[in-house]
């Protein structure tokens, strides 16, 4: 049993690759999730909640629904302000906070936003480097993950998605060539919708079966990932697993 920490910056966010957390969890791997702020500032004007404590209690919540969904542990909620993770005087509490569950979970792959954070979003981007950061910093951790991944939307993969499903909302695609993994979890994309549905104050009706939609298009079922850092052994060729070369 291996064990995998997934950082994001919102809860949501983890949409992005839960079929693939569904896949390690049901394969029964210990997979855990943080979700460094509470999205405090996610309005959905038609949902009718301001932004603030009470529209990120209820994030908390749709948040558990959806770990419970994936079938992963119930998620670290570390509860700093949405959309202010980038301020220079937090990275560093974040930082702490990062290696104290990585102690905890024992974590050795860990999964995060890559410097595109696939929406440009600050959040997404300062969540991506300060789990970069604790990661390269090896003698502040007791114990040493060994894989770090970003999460990507490859150019070729963007393509395919139809202006109708919001391909003119802002995108930061990859090009195809940092690609170094492709998880096949099509068999967890039902658990993916589910955990999707979790998110009713971001998304009305509608919008969720465009995204599902899109997820359909876009994904196929399919994860893609950029190998950052590792101390494993180089893989050899596209990997298939984010496993690969644990011992
Ligand atoms: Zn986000």
């Amino acid at each position: 049993m291996h064990s995998i920490l997934a950082v994001f910056a919102h809860p949501d966010d983890e949409t992005s690759v839960g079929p693939m957390l569904a896949r390690y969890a049901c394969e029964g791997h210990a997979v855990y999730l943080a979700s460094v702020t509470s999205g405090q500032k996610g309005v959905r004007p038609d949902f009718g909640l301001a932004a603030g404590e009470e529209l990120g209690a209820v994030r908390e919540e749709e948040l558990r629904c959806a770990c419970r969904q994936l079938g992963i542990q119930e998620p670290f909620l570390l509860r700093f302000q949405d959309q202010g993770i980038a301020a220079p005087a937090v990275i560093e509490q974040v930082a702490a906070r990062l290696r104290e569950l990585i102690d905890q979970t024992r974590a050795e792959v860990i999964v995060t936003w890559g410097p595109d954070g696939i929406t440009g979003h600050p959040d997404h981007r300062a969540a991506g480097d300060i789990a970069t950061l604790v990661f390269q910093q090896q003698r502040l951790l007791r114990h040493t993950p060994r894989k770090l991944y970003y999460v990507a939307l490859p150019e070729s993969r963007l393509a395919e998605m139809p202006d109708t499903l919001g391909r003119n909302r802002t995108f930061y695609p990859v090009s195809d060539a940092f690609i170094t993994t492709q998880v096949d979890c099509r068999e967890h994309v039902e658990a993916g919708r589910r955990a999707v549905e979790c998110h009713k104050s971001q998304w009305s009706p509608e919008r969720m079966v465009q995204m599902k939609e899109m997820s359909r298009r876009v994904f196929g079922g399919q994860a893609f990932l950029r190998l950052a850092l590792r101390s494993t052994p180089p893989p050899d060729g596209r990997e298939t697993c984010i496993l690969e070369g644990l011992d």
